[in-house]
């Protein structure tokens, strides 16, 4: 079984940017740790951070875009990545 362990910043959008430490086995993240080398969280993690995995895992979580049509029906449809950044970068661009 190949493992290793490597360093992130928790990707939750909050301000502390703490350190993480993951034992990585077979391409799973299989632990998750606060970094003792952080400067500011020092190897701790707040409730959220330790619980990151199970929401990492989460059989429910979304992993491809979804668009819901009409707007607020709840009809959800998945679809395609281009499909989503065509829609998005439709949004963005300025006439
Ligand atoms: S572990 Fe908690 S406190 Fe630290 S950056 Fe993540 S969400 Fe914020």
């Amino acid at each position: 079984m190949a493992s290793k362990f490597c360093r992130h910043i928790c990707p939750r959008n909050c301000y502390n940017t703490c350190g993480l430490v993951s034992l990585v086995e077979d391409r799973r993240i299989t632990g998750l740790y606060g970094d003792p080398a952080h400067g500011y969280s020092r190897g701790h993690l707040c409730r959220f951070g330790y619980r990151y995995l199970d929401l990492f895992y989460h059989p429910e979580r979304v992993i491809y875009p979804l668009r819901q049509v009409p707007r607020g029906s709840g009809n959800w449809r998945r679809i395609s990545w281009d499909e989503a950044y065509e829609l998005i970068a439709g949004k963005m661009l300025v006439e």
